[in-house]
């Protein structure tokens, strides 16, 4: 069934005996339990929604059991949902229940889907006080408290979905690993509460430097990491060297203590869609950083390992 068809199909059974049970102007979300950053909400408006794996996708889930295509959610004039399964490979199931292909059926507040056989999101329709609630909550499971950055196990499930954006984009993938250099002696010389503050420093001058389609993340104590979907490693090469300058050329005062504080990046550059090998750029950044800090510090060490270069394929749902 194509998109119009499918579209059409929705509109005929929008009518079908439902109560009133939600008010039509409370907001709707797809909740995300399980196959990605749980917590995390996808506001929902009038209109079809398509669900699947590809990029084309309103709400893209890059995970190998979703097909390309999987489903279609619908909110009708009268805030009522409506799911359909698109005829995945994998089904489409709403509260433990296989839907049959091309046959929406309504679904309700607290409904539990899953796509596939590990992506399962929540459909809900939270009053205010939930909502804000439940976003609080999600805020701080992805942030870190310190620095307000997103902390590593967001950076982490978000590295795929931006990846393979970038790849729709004709990007590649840039991955910078930052270690703030002898930052035990900055924790000796100022203090524990000194040593938060310069994390702090250091943390807004990243985020500074980021686009907004970067992702940047405090990825452990005085360790940074940022994902930037980017051209060439050229490119990437030199947003790590302002990095890297912006930092060292600032002097930060304590008291009447001024300090400088340096740092070492290793960055590793994928210029294909790099799905399915993001714990490799991962890797090759991580050795990059650790050949910085051998080469003397306060530098960027691009990784040469050169196993980016093929595209590697998975065995996915169509
Ligand atoms: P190198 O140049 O090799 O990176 O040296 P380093 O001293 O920075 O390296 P190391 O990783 O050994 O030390 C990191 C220190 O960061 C140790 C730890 O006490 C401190 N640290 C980790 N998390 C925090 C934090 O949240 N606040 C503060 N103040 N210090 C922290
Ligand atoms: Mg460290
Ligand atoms: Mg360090």
């Amino acid at each position: 069934m194509d998109d119009k068809l499918a579209t059409q199909f929705f509109e005929s059974q929008s009518t079908v005996g439902l109560s009133h049970e939600h008010d039509p102007s409370l907001p709707r979300y797809l909740i995300v339990q399980n196959g990605g950053m749980p917590g995390t909400m996808v506001a929902l408006s009038p209109g079809l929604l398509w669900l699947g794996r590809s990029e084309e996708n309103g709400l893209s889930l890059p995970e190998a059991s979703v097909s390309r295509r999987h489903a279609g959610l619908r909110i009708d004039e009268y805030g009522h949902a409506w799911l359909s399964d698109q005829r995945s490979t994998n089904g489409t199931f709403r509260n433990g229940k296989r839907l049959p292909p091309f046959e929406p059926i309504p679904i309700h507040d607290g409904d539990r889907i899953r796509l596939g056989t590990k992506v399962v999101l929540k459909y809900a329709c939270p009053d205010p006080e939930e909502e804000q609630f439940q976003k609080q909550m999600f805020e701080r499971t992805v942030r870190d408290p310190l620095t307000g950055l997103y902390n590593r196990s967001y950076f982490l499930d978000q590295l795929s979905v931006l990846s393979a954006r970038a790849g729709s984009r004709g990007l590649g993938m840039a991955v910078l690993m930052l270690d703030i250099d002898h930052f035990k002696s900055i924790n000796d010389a100022l203090g524990h509460d000194g040593g938060d503050a310069v994390l702090r420093d250091v943390a807004g001058q990243i985020r500074q430097s980021a686009r907004a389609e970067d992702i940047v993340a405090r990825y452990g104590g005085e360790e940074f990491a940022l994902a930037l979907p980017i051209g060439s490693s050229d490119q990437a090469y030199d947003r790590a060297e302002t990095i890297r300058t912006t930092l060292a050329q600032r002097k930060l005062k304590f008291g009447r203590r001024s300090i400088c504080v340096t740092a070492s990046l290793g960055l590793s550059f994928s210029p294909l869609r790099p799905t399915q090998r993001i714990d490799a750029l991962i890797t090759a950044a991580d050795r990059a950083l650790y050949l910085a800090k051998n080469a003397g510090r306060n530098r960027v060490v691009r990784s040469t390992e050169g196993q980016f270069d093929t595209p590697m394929t998975l065995a996915v749902a169509e």
